[in-house]
């Protein structure tokens, strides 16, 4: 039986993506309606560059979601619309994956909250690239041996949130197994603002935003006469799309919301 999908932000680099994977694997999904903020009411076929499909577009989620059915609602927005609209979502019986990073954690428990209530599945991860989250799982491991630790993550320059979802995800995993720590020196003075970067649990999060670059994130641990580096590279956007497939058809099977990739794969 084929998963009737809504997605938001076709438009985007993602989300155009996205349409793609979805039209590669015709047999599993359909994508039934878009949400867009620009284009209300005409159909996707219309909008300058999106594929020849007739697929109805709304700018308003509310009104989608009451007068379309549909099995899984995936977003690939921004951080204000991807809440509003995956709130929505499952108000209305729907169940999210979201790519959309920079939710806050009060949103996040707030939507962990909703999806419990209604035994409803929804995936939400801060990165749907196979590889990324082995590199999350690789770091886990490190952390337990060395506590010294930072985390440089590299993004293209249109990114609105730093630091990214993954690195802020790849520390709250070390957190589980990295004895707590402030680093550096004792009496380190930072002499320009932000130059140690920011600061969870004594770990350091540097983020670096550049023309070119997708997303990308080295995590780097130092010990007596050592160090590590686990790095981990998305090319491109295709990087994310074995993921997304994945989670639109797990999401079918759980009864409620999943935070980050690693917990389903
Ligand atoms: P993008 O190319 O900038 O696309 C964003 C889309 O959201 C566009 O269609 C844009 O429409 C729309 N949008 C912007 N502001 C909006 C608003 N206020 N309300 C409703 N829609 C709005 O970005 P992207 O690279 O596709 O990334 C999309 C999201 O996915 C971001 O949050 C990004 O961080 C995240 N991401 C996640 C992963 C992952 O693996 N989870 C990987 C990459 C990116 P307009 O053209 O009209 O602005």
């Amino acid at each position: 039986m084929s998963i009737n999908v809504i997605l938001a932000g076709p438009r985007g680099r993602m989300g155009s993506q996205a349409i793609n994977m979805l039209l590669e694997n015709k047999d599993a999904f359909t994508l039934t309606v878009c949400i867009d903020r620009k284009h209300d009411g005409v159909e996707l076929k219309d909008i300058d560059g999106m594929p020849d499909l007739a697929v109805p577009v709304y700018e308003d989620p509310e009104a989608c979601f009451r007068e379309n059915e549909a099995d899984v609602f995936i977003d690939l927005t921004v951080p204000d619309s991807g809440y509003r609209n995956t709130k929505a979502a499952i108000l209305h019986n729907i169940r999210p994956v979201v790519g959309t990073t920079g939710f806050t954690d009060d949103q996040i428990k707030d939507l962990t909250f909703l999806c419990e209530e209604k035994k409803l599945g929804a995936i939400i991860a801060p990165n749907f690239a196979i590889g990324a989250v082995l590199m999350m799982k690789f770091s886990k491991m490190a952390a337990a041996y060395f506590p010294d630790v930072d985390i440089i993550e590299k993004h293209h320059d249109q990114k609105l949130d730093a630091p990214s979802g993954t690195a802020v995800k790849t520390a709250e995993l070390m957190k589980e197994t990295r004895t707590s720590k402030k680093q550096g020196h004792v009496n380190e003075q930072e002499v320009l603002e932000g130059a140690r970067g920011a600061d969870v649990d004594g770990m350091k999060i540097h983020s670096v935003r550049m023309p070119g670059l997708v997303a990308h994130q080295e995590v780097i641990f130092g010990g007596k006469g050592q160090t590590l580096t686990i790095k981990h590279d998305s090319i491109n956007r295709d990087s994310f799309m074995e993921g997304i497939k994945v989670s639109v058809k797990q999401v079918m099977e759980l009864e409620k919301l999943v935070y980050g990739l690693e917990n389903i794969l």
